[in-house]
């Protein structure tokens, strides 16, 4: 039996602590991560939960799989490349480069979520900070985020419990845990303050704090939420997907609120993609756009439609799905229109998406069978190890050999 380090390849954390038991290339044990990251972990040994390559059902060895995907890529007129979140950011440069040569459309989840507010980090127009710089804050806010859930050890290892200011005895405490959000979720039973919105009113509220005291005399929440974060010396406020889905990819009403009230505020986003900002920042290096990019066109001028847009308005002949499970979330009426279209997937694990393909490729997880690096939810660059390697082809040497087939 074999001890070794893993980091977590479950959510955007990427927590590095992770220690687990190797018997005969089999995980036995794990310590530290939570039940998310754990199933995650697990499920790489579960055969009955991982894909075969596959051509229209049919086993296929990898070489013909990949053959039959650049076959599919080369034949199509307008290929669309879909996922790359779960991906290492060597195989998101890959997948980029191979929509470029097809001359084809490249997206991801986060057109859907962040992509607004990746690119304000990425062009600096948010203030932020790193994880490693938050050793003076003295409050953190969750706003349309519920951790507990989405991210479980993020309060025990980034935030509030890991604070030097935090204490078991409150009368000790120096750092405060608050709740945004419509719903009184796990977070919030845990958090004081607890500031319950209505659906929809997380504009109005951010724009009530701006004004301050004197003219909030109806909005009690508001008024309290301004006098909590003038008491607070330095304060981080975690960015949930609820907040965007109240307020809009623009989420100008909180900028404003952080810009009036010129006091030390960072946002860091919550992000639900593992690698969804290292997607982002590949992408927005290469085409100065985090999302939606068609390289049949001007990449400059950035007037791709997303993914789902592309499908609805059936601008695309072929589909290239790569680490995500689109089918899962999508509504009947986008299904119908895939009908006829030819879809290759990438996913180390059988999911609806993988079902509905002509051709499944598998792939070793990356962070368990195979390395690679990544980028965490504040933007630091994060190395995944492989403690369990196997003979399964990397995400980024798949994408490099479907690259080669369709140059050659
Ligand atoms: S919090 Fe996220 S990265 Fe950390 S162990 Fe849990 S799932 Fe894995």
């Amino acid at each position: 039996m074999t001890k070794q380090k893993l980091t977590c390849p479950a959510c955007s954390c990427f927590c590095d602590d992770i220690e687990v038991d190797i018997i005969d290339g089999r995980i036995k044990s794990i310590d530290n991560a939570c039940l998310k990251g754990s199933s995650l972990i697990f499920r790489t040994g579960e055969k009955n939960e991982r894909t075969s390559c596959m051509i229209q059902g049919l086993d296929a060895k990898p070489e013909q799989a990949i053959n039959e995907a650049a076959k599919i890529l080369l034949n199509s007129k307008n290929p669309i490349l879909f996922g790359f979140d779960h991906s290492t950011t060597e195989a998101q440069l890959a997948g980029i480069e191979l929509a470029q040569e097809l001359g084809g459309k490249i997206d991801d989840f986060s057109s859907f979520s962040y992509g607004n507010i990746a690119g304000q980090l990425i062009n600096k127009t948010i203030p932020t900070c790193s994880i490693s710089e938050m050793d003076s804050v003295n409050l953190f806010v969750y706003w349309g985020a519920n951790p507990l859930h989405s991210h479980p050890r993020h309060l025990s290892n980034f935030s509030y419990y890991a604070s030097s200011g935090y204490s078991e005895i409150s009368t000790f405490r120096t750092v405060d845990l608050c709740t945004i959000d419509i719903r009184k979720n796990e977070t919030a039973l845990m958090s004081n303050p607890f500031y319950r919105l209505r659906p929809k009113d997380d504009a109005n509220f951010a724009l009530s704090v701006c004004r301050g005291l004197s003219n909030n005399e109806e909005n009690k929440k508001a008024r309290d939420f301004y006098t909590l974060l003038n008491a607070s010396s330095s304060t981080v406020i975690f960015l949930g997907t609820g907040l965007i889905a109240s307020m809009g990819e623009e989420i100008s009403p909180l900028l404003e609120m952080v810009d009036n009230l010129a006091l030390d505020i960072k946002i860091v986003p919550m992000i639900d993609q593992p690698n969804m900002r290292g997607f982002n920042q590949t992408l927005h290096k290469i085409t100065g756009s985090v999302n939606k990019v068609d390289f049949a066109g001007d990449t400059s001028e950035n007037k791709a439609i997303s993914f789902f847009q592309n499908i609805i308005e059936k601008k695309v002949d072929s589909i290239l799905i790569f680490g995500a499970d689109p089918f899962y979330r999508m509504p009947l009426q986008i299904l119908k229109h895939l009908k006829q279209i030819p879809i290759i997937t990438v996913d180390p694990f059988i999911t609806d998406t993988t079902k509905a393909s002509q051709v499944v490729i598998c792939p070793s997880v990356s962070g368990v069978e195979s390395e690679g690096k990544v980028i965490r939810m504040d933007g630091e660059e994060i190395h995944l190890p492989a403690p369990c390697p196997t003979d399964r082809l990397s995400d980024v040497q798949i994408l490099k050999l479907i690259l080669e087939k369709v140059k050659a």
